[in-house]
C-alpha cells in the first residue's frame, strides 16, 4: 500500500511511480521463473575470489576506480580501460547515464514496450520522454525511432534484446539509429545480449555517440552481487565518472570487484552456461507451442508467450497457486502475455506440467 505524499517530500519525489521488481517470496520449492535470474549458481571461481577478498582488507575502502575489473572487461571487448565504466548493477549505470546525457530541452525517445525502469528514471531526473510505439508483432520500430530522432531529441534508449519481448535487433539496424542523431547518445541496454544476440560493443570505436550497457546479473548468474558496466568512447565514460564521483565515489565494494573480475575471466563457465540456457529455451519454446501458445522468437533468457484462449493474468494466478511464478505486466498492449524466465530443465518441465494441468482443468 502506498502512503499519501508527505509534506516533507520534494514535489518530484511525490510524483514518482517507482519501479516494481518481480517478487522474491520466501516460499520453499518455488519454481521461480519471474525475474530472469540465472538458474545455476555462479562459477566456483567467483565464490573462491569473493572468499579470498573477504579474508583480506575489508577494513579498507575498495579501489574507487575498480581498475582491475575495468581492465578485464576492456580486454574482453577489445577496448581500453578508459572506455569502461562500472556500477552497482546496470540499473545504477543506466540511472547515471540518463542524468549524464538526457537532461535536455528535447525529449528522450524509447519504445513504448520496453524495460519499465526507463520511465521511472525520466521521472526521477526530470527528463521529458516520448515513447515510440512498437509494431504489431511487438518489434521495435527502428524506422519510427530514427525518423523521430532526426527531428531532434535528447537521445534514444533501446534494450537489445528488448524487454520483455526477448526479440533482438541486428547490428546494422543499431547502426542506422546511431547515424539518425549523431549529436545525441544512443544507449543500447544489453542485459540479455549473451543469450544469442549481437553486441554493439564492436561499434564503440566507430561511433562516439554509442553507449552500451551490460550486466553480470543475468548471463554471469550474479544478480545478488550487483555489478553492471557501460562501454563507450572516453568522453562518455568520463561523464559517467563525473556523476559517480559527485554521488558515491566507491560504488563497487571489494567483494563485488573480486567476484566480478573472476566472473569476467571465467570464459569456460560463461560459454557453457549460456549454451545451456539457450538449449533449454529452445526446448521450452517448442513445448509451449505444443500447448497452443504463441511464443515470440527469443534471444534472451526468457520467453514471452500468450495463449489465445486464456487470460494471461488468470493463467499467472493459477500458476502461482501451483507454486510456479512467472511475470505478468498489467500494461496496455502486453497484458495478454506472460514473461517466463528460463530455469533449469526440471523447472521448465514443472512449468509445462502445471500449464498442462491448468489448460485441462
Ligand atoms: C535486468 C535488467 C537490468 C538490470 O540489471 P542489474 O544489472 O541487475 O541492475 C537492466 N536492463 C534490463 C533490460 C534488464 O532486464
Amino acid at each position: 500500500m502506498s502512503q499519501p505524499a508527505s509534506v516533507f517530500w520534494s514535489p518530484r519525489i511525490a510524483d514518482l511511480e517507482p519501479y516494481v521488481p518481480g517478487e522474491q517470496p520466501r516460499i520453499a520449492d518455488l519454481v521461480k521463473l519471474n525475474t530472469n535470474e540465472h538458474p545455476s549458481a555462479p562459477s566456483a571461481r567467483v565464490i573462491a575470489a569473493i572468499t579470498e577478498a573477504a579474508r583480506e582488507g575489508l577494513q579498507r575502502y575498495p579501489d574507487p576506480e575498480s581498475t582491475q575489473l575495468r581492465e578485464a572487461i576492456a580486454r574482453r571487448h577489445a577496448l581500453q580501460a578508459n572506455q569502461v565504466f562500472v556500477g552497482n548493477g546496470s540499473d545504477e549505470v543506466l540511472s547515471h547515464a540518463f542524468l549524464a546525457f538526457f537532461q535536455r530541452d528535447e525529449p528522450l525517445l524509447f519504445p513504448d514496450v520496453t524495460y519499465s525502469f526507463y520511465r521511472v528514471w525520466t521521472q526521477l531526473h526530470g527528463i521529458e520522454a516520448t515513447e515510440v510505439p512498437v509494431g504489431e508483432a511487438l518489434q521495435i520500430d527502428i524506422e519510427a525511432l530514427a525518423y523521430r530522432a532526426a527531428q531532434g531529441c535528447a537521445g534514444v534508449v533501446i534494450a537489445n534484446p528488448n524487454a520483455p519481448t526477448g526479440q533482438g535487433l541486428p547490428l546494422a539496424v543499431i547502426e542506422r539509429l546511431l547515424l539518425a542523431c549523431p549529436p545525441r547518445v544512443v544507449l543500447v541496454d544489453e542485459a540479455y545480449v549473451d543469450f544469442g544476440a549481437e553486441s554493439a560493443a564492436a561499434l564503440v570505436d566507430a561511433h562516439p555517440n554509442l553507449l552500451v550497457v551490460q550486466t553480470l546479473s543475468k548471463s554471469r548468474a550474479l544478480a545478488g552481487l550487483r555489478v553492471g558496466f557501460a562501454l563507450g568512447q572516453a568522453p562518455l565514460i568520463e561523464a559517467l565518472a563525473r556523476i559517480k564521483n559527485s554521488f558515491n565515489s566507491y560504488p563497487l565494494d571489494r567483494l563485488a570487484q573480486a567476484g566480478a573480475l573472476a566472473a569476467i575471466e571465467d570464459e569456460a563457465w560463461f560459454s557453457a552456461q549460456c549454451r545451456a540456457v539457450i538449449d533449454t529455451r529452445e526446448g521450452l519454446t517448442l513445448q509451449l507451442e505444443d500447448l497452443g501458445f504463441e511464443v515470440l522468437p527469443s534471444q534472451a533468457n526468457f520467453v514471452f508467450a500468450r495463449h489465445p484462449q486464456r487470460d494471461a493474468a488468470a493463467l499467472a494466478a493459477a500458476l502461482r497457486e501451483r507454486a510456479v511464478l512467472v511475470r505478468h505486466f498489467r500494461q496496455p498492449r502486453i497484458d495478454q502475455w506472460l514473461r517466463i524466465s528460463i530455469g533449469t530443465r526440471a523447472q521448465c518441465s514443472a512449468l509445462v506440467e502445471a500449464v498442462q494441468a491448468i489448460l485441462e482443468g
